[in-house]
């Protein structure tokens, strides 16, 4: 089959497109390449696919014409959108660009898959959906309406987006709400790389809230494995109905979220210190205060994705550090 993956120069887009290419399908990786962080390891990380089945164009997914000739030209079976402005923090102060890249480049994908019968998209939503104090395991039955940074309202709109072109044009979407993930060939903003990049040059770490927030870390193979999987469940209409019966009163769309998270949530601590024990270095740590917006805890409920792929996470927490930190010393020759 033939692919379609935005954001293909990214963390997990990279992950998916070998995930996609070992299995013998054909893969377009479009990417704007911008520098919110190392445009260096994006490069990398594309000189790294060398499979003839793979094709880059660079792209800006808020180019509507671009993106427009791009399935016009090409004519996808599928597509997996991973490409947006990630980041909660940078959301503060740069609003501007996820609008372009969350909200216009989401619809401009929408519009592809429309017009062009895309037989199922996929596409990243995120844990940050479900803002603060929610009860655990975070659910995708809970209702997710209060969105405490611009990037997490980016992500529950993409959903929104994503449910209205489902139910009008019978689009079969999938939104993948990912918790925390982390790997080799990770991005440089989050706190894994950071840490490493920190410890190895001698320089202390800021550990917010005396390192007791706990996440639901999720090792990057996992995550390809389950978007792997999920692509083959394609979610079906709850019914059908016509239009002089008028709406039905719930959704018909064949609509579906997930959370892809590990389900085992551990502390900041213990994640550094999986971090210390494969680096062989103990971290100079400044103890920090709770930062406002953190959340004290994410916990994926994960029976539904287990259910649909019958897969769970393969990876903890100390193997994965573990492989991240291989992949780091060798990519940086440190
Ligand atoms: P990433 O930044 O490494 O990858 C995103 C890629 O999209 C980048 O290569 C970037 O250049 C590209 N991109 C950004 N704006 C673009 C635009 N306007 N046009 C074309 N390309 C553009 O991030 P990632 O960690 O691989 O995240 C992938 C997706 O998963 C994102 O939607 C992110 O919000 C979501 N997500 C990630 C995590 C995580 O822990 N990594 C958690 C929750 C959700």
């Amino acid at each position: 089959m033939k692919y379609l993956v935005t954001g293909a120069a990214g963390f997990i887009g990279y992950h998916v497109a070998q995930r996609l290419l070992a299995a013998g399908h054909q893969v377009v990786g479009i990417d704007n390449l911008n520098d919110y962080y190392d445009v260096n390891l994006k490069l990398a990380r594309l000189a790294l696919i060398q499979s003839s089945d793979f094709t880059f164009i660079k792209c800006d997914l808020a180019d509507r014409e671009g993106i427009a000739q791009l399935f016009r030209n090409e004519g996808f079976d599928r597509v997996i959108h991973l490409g947006a402005q990630a980041g909660v923090r940078y959301s503060l102060e740069n609003p501007l660009a996820y609008a372009d890249a969350n909200l216009i480049g989401h619809l401009n994908i929408l519009e592809g898959c429309r017009h062009h019968q895309v037989g199922h998209l996929l596409y990243a939503s995120s844990s940050s959906v479900y803002g603060l104090n929610r009860k655990l395991p975070f659910s995708t039955n809970d209702s997710v309406d209060h969105p405490v940074s611009l990037y997490a309202a980016t992500k529950k709109a993409n959903e929104l987006m994503s449910h209205s072109y489902s139910h009008l044009y019978g689009i079969p979407t999938t939104g993948l709400r990912f918790f925390t993930v982390y790997g080799p060939w990770g991005r440089p903003d989050m706190a894994l790389f950071k840490f490493t990049r920190a410890m190895l040059a001698g320089e202390k770490i800021d550990v917010y809230n005396n390192g007791q927030m706990r996440r639901d870390f999720t090792y990057i193979d996992d995550i390809a494995e389950a978007i792997f999987r999920l692509q083959d469940v394609i979610p079906q209409p709850d019914r059908e109905w016509t239009v002089e019966e008028g709406n039905p009163a719930s959704s018909s769309a064949p609509y579906r979220v997930y959370n892809i998270g590990n389900s085992q949530p551990v502390t900041l601590m213990a994640y550094i210190e999986a971090l210390e024990k494969a680096l062989g270095i103990k971290a100079d740590k400044n103890m920090m205060p709770m930062q406002p917006g953190d959340v004290l805890e994410t916990s994926a409920d994960t029976a539904a994705l287990f259910d649909a792929i019958d897969f769970k996470p393969q990876t903890g927490v100390e193997s994965g550090v573990q492989r991240f930190v291989s992949w780091y010393r060798e990519f940086y020759k440190v």
